[in-house]
């Protein structure tokens, strides 16, 4: 595996990362920060790495990093920005589930986290049970700094 980059969870990558998925990047790190700044790896980066001979599919990976590669997942990086969002919404609530057992992000009232979900133009998180949208992907803490 070959990091190409890594950057802080609410900061803009150096130059190589795709603009839509830094977006994503951000928005998604918006809410981690917002929602669960204690429950997460002291000093986490977003990680961009190409995958090597034994990392199939080959292609450009998503990940976090903190002094080694703690997760990644190829990603499509061509998809719509709303794609993107939800994309790395999903990937980073599969690991807090599956790795560090936790639930995020809480759905207000209930046990169940909300799920990630994106039509063509918007990414949003909503309750998995009355499918009510609870907020835009990156304004789960409200809305995003001026
Ligand atoms: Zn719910």
């Amino acid at each position: 595996m070959t990091i190409l980059s890594t950057w802080s969870p609410v900061g803009t990558p150096a130059g190589g990362v795709p603009a839509g998925l830094a977006d994503a990047c951000l928005r998604v790190g918006r809410d981690l920060l917002g929602t669960i700044p204690e429950r997460l790896p002291a000093g986490f980066r977003w990680m961009l790495a190409e995958e090597g001979p034994d990392g199939l599919p080959a292609g450009p990976a998503l990940g976090w990093w903190a002094g080694e590669p703690l997760f990644w997942r190829g990603v499509d990086v061509t998809l719509p920005d709303a794609r993107l969002a939800l994309f790395v919404a999903d990937l980073v609530q599969d690991h807090l589930t599956g790795y560090a057992f936790v639930q995020w992000p809480e759905c207000p009232g209930h046990t169940h986290p909300l799920e990630p979900v994106a039509d063509a133009g918007e990414a949003w998180w909503r309750c998995p049970a009355s499918h009510r949208k609870l907020s835009p992907i990156g304004l789960l803490a409200g809305p995003a700094p001026a």
